[in-house]
């Protein structure tokens, strides 16, 4: 029997609208497709007809499957001729294990592709107004992972930067990150967001600071998946942003497209 093939598909951050037309195409041709839970899943019976769907379930914190089943599953049905298609959140090699699941299927002579995705570090802040960059403002931006603490050299370096800073996987470090980056001089009056569920129909935004996001998200009983952004790009979301903290409940006004 020939070899199949494994198509790692960035799915961006849940809608399908932000599938790319190379997805789009992977997904037509899968014999089977492994998705996590942050990729766009809800159409997937018609947007990869022919395909046999296993839930991977991968959400934060909580592995119903673990990896390396995960990348078992991946090559033995590529070694049964079947083309896989596995179906990631945002871009496959932003925190996303991607650089694990191409040497899994280097490792068993399964031929994989690659095709990027829109990665939620930079397009769940789009989502709430907050541009990463902004002349004059921000030519600097740091995409860091806060599934496990910081080391005190992380968040010196992370300090002294002076652009703006995008925590994934944070929500259960902020404390830890916030204290740190106030302790190796940030100022804590510097401009802060916490963006959950990019793009979902409940997307919410919470604006406040570095010295006070920490009490204002037990207050908003803040919770994963959210994108964490720190630096004075925060401001430019919304103008009386400054100040006390704000809860916005978004509507579809910042997705022009709806
Ligand atoms: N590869 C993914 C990131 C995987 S890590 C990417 O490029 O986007 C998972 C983390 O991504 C979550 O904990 C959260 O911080 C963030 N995330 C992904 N999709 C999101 C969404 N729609 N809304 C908010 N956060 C999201």
């Amino acid at each position: 029997m020939s070899l199949g093939r494994v198509i790692l598909v960035g799915g961006g951050p849940g809608r399908e609208d932000l599938l790319t037309l190379a997805a789009v195409s992977a997904l037509k041709s899968a014999d089977v497709v492994l998705f996590d839970r942050l990729a766009p899943h809800k159409h997937l019976a018609e947007m990869a007809p022919q395909a046999v769907l296993i839930d991977v379930g991968k959400t934060p914190g909580h592995h119903p499957i673990p990896q390396i089943e995960i990348e078992r599953l991946m090559v033995a049905h590529a070694k049964q001729g079947s083309c896989v298609v596995r179906l990631k959140g945002g871009d496959p090699f932003v925190f996303g294990r991607g650089g694990e699941e191409v040497a899994a299927c280097r490792t068993a002579g399964i031929d994989v592709q690659v095709i990027p995705g829109v990665t939620s570090a930079v397009a769940v802040p789009s989502a709430a107004g907050i541009p990463i960059t902004q002349r004059d403002v921000s030519r600097i931006f740091t995409v860091v992972s806060g599934h496990a603490p910081l080391s005190e050299n992380e968040l010196r370096g992370l300090a002294g930067l002076a652009g703006t800073i995008v925590v994934l996987m944070g929500v259960s470090n902020m404390p830890q990150i916030t204290q740190g980056l106030v302790r190796h001089g940030m100022p804590a009056n510097t401009p802060m967001a916490v963006i959950e569920r990019g793009y979902a129909n409940d997307q919410r935004t919470l604006i406040s600071t570095l010295g006070s996001i920490v009490y204002d998200a037990a207050n908003a009983a803040v919770t994963s998946p959210a994108v964490i952004v720190i630096g004075e790009v925060v401001a430019l979301a919304n103008s009386e942003g400054a100040g006390a903290a704000q809860l916005i409940r978004e509507s579809a006004s910042h997705i022009p497209w709806e």
